[in-house]
This record gives structure tokens, C-alpha cells and sequence, in this order.
């Protein structure tokens, strides 16, 4: 990009533009990205960084990939929307057979829809819709673990953590759920049947009045960078089969390999009532997201009175995003990302161990393609972005979590140089 366009571009941005979680009075700086490719990003001054956040968990496969490419452009030629009440069409058959054949067995009915936070509220009011067609309307709310994040429309943002969730923001017009502590015995410990005591209690005194509990399946995103231990999962979906309440699995970061198995709950070989996906699942390429139910849950909703489920975004099954996504599905089903991604882990492990000893870091974490290097204080996100930047790498940390999750592409000494360049980054850090 020519220096004055570049200038010209950043301060319309500021003027004009919010950013994520942005003020935009004050906003934090934004860095002008010409193009991107596998796992290189470009700015705009011609600087090439190595990629550790797959735009936030979604761009598995790296950037301007081939074979995605390929599909979008084919797909674009026939058609890249078409309203779905009414129609249907080959991508979206061809990705639902995709979906099902990755999911975990039992999931067999699908809601495509536009985005992560969607998913969510589609999957909320399919638990409600169920419980109001099975004859029990007053089991209406949710129950979650803490540190949870679960996307920023309504029903989702009820779910995330109080805290970090700012909640308190909109206390009074948030829906009122119910909230047990993390679970606490982390991934590859011993299991304590303490951990899961307080949802145990909560399900059992509360179950009458509950629909689902919603929670992210062995890895906590964006609440925390957070690794639990399976068995809470084996016992979360034993004791919703008890009281009858529905268990919905928010695999939208988790999908798709990033925790070393395709869906994170096959950790706990567990199959949810409803499953929610999106970011990966079009390699990152565009917004799109499905909700897998089982057949039960669809039958029952399909029962009652209404028997349609009542939503349909404009934009569904949108065939621009299934094509994509089906293109995207068939690399991880031709050429599977797990064994790759179990040497990420081993080398991020190698990596970022050092660190566990520094006095201003509190833990060093890693699982599947996710590092996760927890300082004891909160970072100066300004300041650090501007610094990774500055060792030719992409790392957005937030609160104390500094992380990488790179494309599963990255090659060995690409995932080096992004190691050594966080590591070197908050070695600086007091
Ligand atoms: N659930 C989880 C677990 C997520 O990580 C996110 C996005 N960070 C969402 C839901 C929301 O997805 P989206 O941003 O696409 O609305």
C-alpha cells in the first residue's frame, strides 16, 4: 500500500470504524493488513508476521488456501445466495453429509445459520422450544460453569463468566442463569469427584426449573484459555439424562481438531443433545455456523404445538459459506489434521516450557494446537501487540492469558520463531 493511502486508511479508521471491544474515543491501534497467505500475514508497509491466533481459532487450514479458494470461485459462478425457505441445494447437502459423518455419532438434524453467537441463541431456543413441546415450559433456564464464553448477542452473553461477561452492565435486562465454579482438575490430572459436586447440587435442586446446561467442552475459550478434565463431562451428560435436562456443547472454538480430536468431546466420548460449530468450520473463509440436534430433540420439538422451530435467518444455508465449508471439511476428511496437530502440541509444549519457571508467569498450558502462557498480571495489550508486531509475529493477548493458536499448516521452524518471539516479548514483561 503507498505510505499516504496507508495513513489516509488508519485515520478513517479511527474516525469512523469500531474494532473489537474497542472505545472509540480511545481505541487501541490497529495495524492495516494488505494480504495474507498460509500462515504469513502482510501489512500494509510491506512487514510479514507469522500467524498465532488463526483469526481467533478459525483459519485452520492458513490463509488464501487453494483448495478453498477453488470452491468459493467455483460456487460463485452459479450462485452465491439463494433465500433457503423454499429452496435447497447441492453445498448444502454436500456439507450436512460432511458434518454428520465428523460429528459425534447420534447427531443427526441440522440448523445452519449466520455466525458463532447465533448458533448459540439458536441452540437456547431449540432447548426452550423442546421443553415448551414436551409439556414442561417452566424449565426455562440455563445453567453454565464459569469463565465460559459463549459469543455477545443476548441469550449468549447471559452464559458467559459475570465477570469477565460485564454482566453487570446489563443486570436488570440479562436473563438471570445459573452459574457453578469452573471445573478445576485440569486436563490430564488425576479426576476428583469433588470437581463436579457443585453442578451435581445445582442439577439437582434446580432441575425442574432448568432446560439445558451449556458449556464448552474441555477447553474454556475466550473466558480463560482454561483445560478440564473429560470425566466432568462423562458426569455432566449422566446427570442430564437423569433430570431430563439438555446438554448443549458449544464447540464453536473447540471443533474441527484445534483440542486434538476433531470435537472436543470425544476426550469424554459423549454425544450432547446439541452441538454448536462455526469459526473453522468455513477454514475461516467466511461467517457461517450449524447446530446439530439428535433425533430426539427434533422429533419432540417437531411434536408439539407449534411443530415448525421457529427460526430462519435471511441468510441460511447460504451457498457462498456451505461450499466454502464443505471444501474446508473435505481437507480435514482427505488429509486429517490430528497427527500434525499432535506434534504442535509436542513442540509448543517444548517451547513455552521454560517460561513456567519466570516470576511473572503463573502457568504455562498446552493442548491439541493451543499454547497458553498465564502471566500473574493482567498485560498492556497496546504495548505487547506493538512488540510481537515488531518480532514478526501475530499474538493478541487479553487479561493475563498471552496464547497462540496457530493454522495447523505452521511448519516447525515457523512455530519456532513465533515461540521464541512470545517468549522473548514477555520476558520484557515486570
Ligand atoms: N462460542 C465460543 C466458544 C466462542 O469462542 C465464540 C467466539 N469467540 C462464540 C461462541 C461466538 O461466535 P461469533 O463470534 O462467531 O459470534
Amino acid at each position: 500500500m503507498e505510505p499516504e493511502t496507508l495513513s489516509e486508511l488508519l485515520s478513517f479508521d479511527r474516525e469512523h470504524l469500531w474494532h473489537p471491544y474497542t472505545s472509540m474515543a480511545d481505541p487501541l491501534p490497529v495495524y492495516p493488513v494488505a494480504r495474507a497467505e498460509g500462515v504469513w500475514i502482510e501489512l500494509g508497509d510491506g512487514r510479514r508476521l507469522i500467524d498465532g491466533m488463526s483469526s481467533w481459532w478459525s483459519a485452520v487450514h492458513g490463509y488464501n488456501h487453494p483448495a478453498l479458494n477453488a470452491a468459493a470461485q467455483a460456487q460463485l459462478r452459479e450462485m452465491s445466495h439463494v433465500m433457503f425457505g423454499g429452496f435447497t441445494h447441492r453445498p448444502a447437502v454436500d456439507l450436512a453429509r460432511r458434518l454428520l459423518r465428523l460429528a459425534p455419532a447420534g447427531l443427526e438434524k441440522i440448523f445452519y445459520c449466520d455466525s458463532g453467537s447465533v448458533a448459540v441463541e439458536v441452540a437456547v431456543k431449540m432447548a426452550m422450544q423442546y421443553m415448551y413441546a414436551q409439556g414442561t415450559p417452566q424449565k426455562n433456564t440455563l445453567a453454565t460453569i464459569r469463565s465460559g464464553y459463549h459469543g455477545d448477542t443476548w441469550h449468549a452473553m447471559s452464559v458467559c463468566d459475570p465477570v469477565t461477561g460485564m454482566h453487570s452492565l446489563f443486570s436488570g435486562r440479562l436473563p438471570i442463569q445459573h452459574f457453578v465454579p469452573r471445573p478445576e482438575v485440569r486436563f490430564g490430572a488425576e479426576w476428583d469427584e469433588r470437581d463436579f459436586a457443585p453442578m451435581a447440587e445445582l442439577l439437582e435442586r434446580h432441575h425442574d426449573t432448568l432446560a439445558a446446561v451449556i458449556l464448552e467442552p474441555v477447553v474454556q475459550g475466550a473466558g480463560g484459555m482454561w483445560f478440564y478434565h473429560p470425566e466432568y463431562l462423562r458426569r455432566l451428560r449422566e446427570a442430564c439424562d437423569r433430570y431430563g435436562v439438555l446438554l448443549i456443547a458449544d464447540e464453536i472454538a473447540t471443533g474441527f481438531g484445534r483440542t486434538g480430536r476433531m470435537f472436543a468431546c470425544e476426550w469424554a466420548g459423549i454425544t450432547p443433545d446439541i452441538l454448536c460449530v462455526g469459526k473453522a468450520l468455513t477454514g475461516g473463509y467466511l461467517s457461517f455456523a450449524a447446530v446439530l440436534a439428535t433425533d430426539r430433540v427434533a422429533q419432540t420439538i417437531s411434536a408439539g404445538d407449534p411443530s415448525e422451530f421457529m427460526h430462519g435467518p435471511t441468510f441460511m444455508g447460504n451457498p457462498l459459506a456451505c461450499a466454502v465449508a464443505g471444501a474446508s471439511l473435505r481437507l480435514l476428511e482427505e488429509n486429517s489434521p490430528l497427527p500434525r496437530i499432535a506434534e504442535i502440541e509436542a513442540l509448543l509444549g517444548r517451547l513455552l516450557a521454560p517460561a513456567r519457571q519466570w516470576p511473572q508467569v503463573a502457568d504455562v498450558r498446552v493442548l491439541g494446537a493451543i499454547g497458553v502462557v498465564e502471566m500473574r498480571r493482567p498485560v498492556d495489550m497496546a504495548t505487547l501487540q506493538r512488540r510481537f508486531v515488531e518480532e514478526g509475529i501475530w499474538v493478541r493477548p487479553f487479561g493475563r492469558l498471552v496464547y497462540l493458536m496457530p493454522p495447523f499448516v505452521i511448519r516447525d521452524n515457523e512455530l519456532e520463531a513465533l515461540a521464541r518471539g512470545l517468549l522473548k516479548v514477555i520476558s520484557e514483561v515486570e
